[in-house]
């Protein structure tokens, strides 16, 4: 797999892009590096290349936070764990299926229908999958303040145990995860599984301030991102 190198998209964040989706680097203010979600399995070895690429030891990385339990933000974590000996923090929810080797559960689409489509393509309402067990060493609370930093933030919907988290950097940086995604535009995800619940996580996101987006699926959204969350989110 070809190299891929981190792009800065705040102060001390750097984008890596892994196929169609993507993971992120944090700096922490004591020098060590933090990894945003973990990729698919074959993009462990471009995470070791932008680790390698940042000038940064494997021993480095201090920990992995997991956004949620699907397959495309957590097939690399037993690559990169083995790698590094980072540890991994999750909300409980989905700490506790990724315990259990689980990957994805029960779906439904967003509201449209091209997401209604994209469902069926992958296997319908009741498109479950498993894998190997992962062992999460942190649980993490909402609203908790992870070590580096940034303030989870619990969002529910895209997947029960879903995390969006917000770092207070440069009048603040969110990490959207799979709550949003941001294509040719700003937009809901295309797969739940609870759309209602997952459109009151967006409500609350867009109220809350920072200046940049960062979204596992899609561009980065800046500035003033969190005034276009509130113009496409808050309605209704
Ligand atoms: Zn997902």
């Amino acid at each position: 797999m070809k190299a891929a190198i981190p792009t800065r998209v705040a102060t001390g964040v750097y984008q890596l892009g892994l196929g169609f989706v993507n993971v992120f680097f944090v700096e922490d203010d004591e020098g060590g590096l933090w990894l945003i979600d973990a990729g698919t399995e074959p993009g462990a070895e471009r995470i070791g290349g932008g680790l390698r690429a940042l000038g940064r030891a494997p021993k480095e990385l201090r920990g992995v936070v997991v956004t949620h339990l699907h397959g495309d933000h957590v097939g690399g974590l037993a690559a990169v764990k083995a790698h590094t000996g980072a540890e991994v923090w999750a909300q409980a929810e989905d700490a506790a299926a990724l315990r259990e080797g689980v990957r994805g559960r029960t779906l439904e689409p967003g509201p449209g229908v091209v997401r209604s489509a994209i469902v069926r393509a992958l296997g319908g309402r009741a498109a479950t999958s498993a894998g190997d067990p992962i062992a999460v060493e942190h649980e993490v609370a909402d609203g908790e303040t992870l070590p580096f930093g940034a303030a989870a933030l619990h969002t529910p919907g895209h997947t029960a145990g879903h995390l969006a988290l917000l770092l207070p950097r440069d009048g603040g940086v969110l990490f959207v995860g799979d709550a949003a995604t941001n294509f040719l535009r700003l937009g809901v995800g295309p797969i739940y599984e609870d759309v209602d619940e997952g459109l009151r996580s967006l409500r609350r996101v867009a109220g809350l301030q920072f200046e940049t987006a960062l979204f596992s699926h899609g561009r980065p959204l800046a500035p003033q991102a969190a005034e276009r969350f509130r113009a496409r989110f808050s309605g209704g």
